[in-house]
């Protein structure tokens, strides 16, 4: 029943989010072509420009191994955000807002039949590797910056007994839409395909990555426009 408290809790997310007044409309994904003066029309599900509407590049997999996100309520309003694509991408996914005044988070418990695997390099991590498939009662991805996610970690470290793991390093992130101080970083999304990919099967991040690139290349796209429409309004 996991996914269907995921999904309560995304349309909860959407429907009090300021994405709301966005039209559109699914079929065919024929969202309004926008705009004025710069300003972009987003399709409320894939949170792209409108005339980039990608959701189209969305494969919905039905993943075994439940994927958990807790987010930071300040993600929540940023636009280059990934862990809204893994919404689109994954079927048995919850995501759960924390860091949030007055509104406790739900953090997990440790009533779980086998333990939670929290991706976060803490200091008691070792690396993922295919000999944990089958281990684990979920994956936990911690959607966030640094400080907020090593907030997540510890309290998630008191509520229960995870393990925590990091990824091998492999290719660099290809999340060009932020500036990482760490080139080992990677994105919600990339380090969630990567974890599948090595715990359950090999072809995830294959599948995934698409949908990833295409929110990078018109992100990338819409802020070149916004800034050609500034200059030019700047000029005139
Ligand atoms: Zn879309």
């Amino acid at each position: 029943m996991l996914w269907i408290h995921g999904i309560a809790q995304w349309l909860h997310f959407f429907f009090t989010s300021r994405y709301l007044s966005a039209r559109h409309t699914r079929k065919g994904c024929q969202v309004p072509q926008s705009t004025y003066e710069g300003q972009h029309v987003h399709c409320i599900y894939c949170w792209s420009p409108s005339e980039f509407c990608i959701c189209g590049w969305a494969d919905r997999i039905v993943n075994q191994l439940p994927v958990h996100i807790f987010m930071h309520h300040k993600e929540a309003s940023r636009r280059s955000n990934s862990a809204h694509l893994l919404m689109m991408s994954l079927k048995n996914v919850r995501l759960d807002m924390h860091g949030v005044k007055h509104q406790p988070t739900q953090w997990p418990s440790d009533s779980t039949p086998r333990p939670l695997c929290v991706l976060f390099p803490s200091e008691d991590a070792t690396e993922l590797t295919p000999n944990d498939r089958g281990n684990f009662d979920r994956l936990i991805v911690l959607d966030g910056n640094w400080r907020q996610a090593k907030k997540a970690a510890n309290r998630i470290a008191k509520a229960c007994q995870p393990i925590f793991k990091t990824l091998p390093l492999k290719a660099p992130s290809e999340f060009r839409l932020r500036q990482q101080s760490d080139v080992g970083r990677l994105s919600s999304f990339e380090a969630t395909a990567r974890a599948l990919s090595i715990l359950e099967n090999i072809t995830y991040e294959e599948r995934m990555m698409p949908l990833f690139r295409a929110h990078v290349r018109v992100t990338m796209e819409a802020r070149s426009r916004r800034g050609w429409h500034r200059q030019n309004s700047q000029s005139t």
